[in-house]
């Protein structure tokens, strides 16, 4: 959903640039300091000192801001009716989780109109622009019929060009105690009714929800039909998760809070990306991953939101940005990378998560100096502007209205 614009746009005063690319600027996040961004025809045109910049037909000067790529959310569940809110707070009283809370959003979400849910995922993605995101993963997984889950797929296509089709997240009430027979039906009519519309398949691989042979079929069959396996493994504890998106080449494998050392070393070893999602380990008071661990024997990491109703209701990567400094014992730079540049990664993007010649023009400026002040000044809204595709897509000046617009 690119954007194209006959005019370019110069983006001066910048303090500090984050590019993403080492090959102009310092360090992994290759700032630049004292920088400038154009934009033209939908995509960065050029990056550099701002004493160096072409001229272009709109300016704006920054007035010593931090700008960066975009967020790129690589896990969010968006396409759903209701809310958990009291599951929340029975949870903060000492309730554990388990996965079943799921079956109450599959409930609202098949009594809600197509109108409704696809209200409620605007809503959410407007939400996520707001924050930064410029890129959002959504995937289905509350129908868990084939009409339902066409439905969801149809109304995330209608909004993001990566979705996923997670049609194994829980099996549903009517195939209680049959997950096979759920899986086989999965296997044989979800996946043909909703692969046409999908980039990726996913599935819940945990206990309570489907083991690693159920899991795995899930995965082939979504393969067989040209889509690109994620994983949700190893949230609640250890498990057959993050091998099984190891063996099956996966984009991503998400959560990966409980790990062996064999675990780490599978995916130090793979191109598969480890997704970490904070929000949902503070929504459920959950063990947060060992983030150095994975880093420190070279697994590429992402962050997420994970935004959903039951574990993790934020949309917010400046949020998970800080807890993954704060608890999880990332760098600034760490964290930043993995929600933008790593997101990508995760989503097997090479046009998003970057400012560099020839990259989608997203981005987004800060009310602050650094990118550091996203750790730094936890849960303050700093995101100032937002620009999808060159365009101006959202500005704190401008409000909701120019976001709604725009789409
Ligand atoms: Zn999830």
């Amino acid at each position: 959903m690119t954007a194209n614009t006959s005019r370019s746009t110069v983006l001066t005063g910048i303090g500090t640039l984050v590019t993403n690319d080492p090959t102009v600027g310092e360090g992994p996040l290759g700032l630049i300091r004292d920088a400038a961004v154009v934009f033209d025809g939908g995509v960065v045109a050029w990056v550099g000192r701002a004493d160096s910049a072409p001229a272009g037909d709109v300016g704006h000067d920054l007035d010593g801001r931090a700008v960066l790529p975009g967020f790129v959310e690589s896990h969010s569940h968006l396409v759903f009716g209701g809310e958990r809110a009291e599951e929340f707070a029975a949870r903060m009283a000492g309730q554990p989780y388990a996965a079943g809370g799921i079956r109450n959003t599959i409930e609202a979400t098949r009594n809600a109109t197509d109108e409704q849910l696809e209200a409620n995922t605007r809503r959410l993605l407007d939400e996520s622009l707001r924050s930064g995101s410029t890129t959002v993963e959504c995937k289905t997984g509350y129908g868990q019929t084939v009409a339902h889950e066409l439905r969801s797929t149809t109304i995330a296509a209608s909004l993001t060009d990566e979705v996923t089709l997670l049609a194994a997240h829980v099996p549903p009430p009517e195939y209680a105690g049959r997950a096979d027979d759920y899986v086989a039906m999965v296997c044989a009519e979800m996946i043909d009714a909703c692969a046409p519309q999908a980039k990726w398949i996913d599935v819940f691989c945990e206990t309570g929800a489907f083991d690693r042979d159920q899991a795995h079929a899930v995965l082939t069959a979504g393969m067989a039909k040209g889509l690109i396996p994620r994983v949700h493994g190893n949230q609640l504890r250890e498990g057959p998760g993050v091998q099984l998106a190891v063996e099956l080449g996966a984009a991503s494998v998400d959560h990966v809070c409980y790990t062996t050392q064999a675990d780490i070393d599978a995916l130090a070893q793979s191109s598969t990306v480890a997704t970490l999602l904070p929000g949902a380990d503070f929504s459920t008071r959950n063990k947060y991953p060992d983030a150095r661990a994975l880093l420190d024997a070279g697994v590429t990491v992402a962050l997420g939101a994970d935004c959903n109703p039951g574990t993790s209701y934020t949309t917010s990567l400046p949020f998970c940005i800080a807890i993954a400094v704060r608890d999880m014992h990332m760098t600034p730079d760490e964290a930043v990378w993995a929600a933008t540049a790593g997101g990508a990664r995760a989503l097997q993007r090479a046009d998003v998560g970057v400012l560099r010649p020839g990259a989608r023009a997203d981005a987004l400026a800060l009310d602050a100096p650094s990118y550091l002040h996203l750790a730094y000044r936890p849960g303050v809204p700093l995101v100032r502007d937002v620009w999808r595709g060159g365009e101006l897509a959202w500005s704190a000046h401008t409000g909701h209205e120019k976001a709604r617009a725009l789409r």
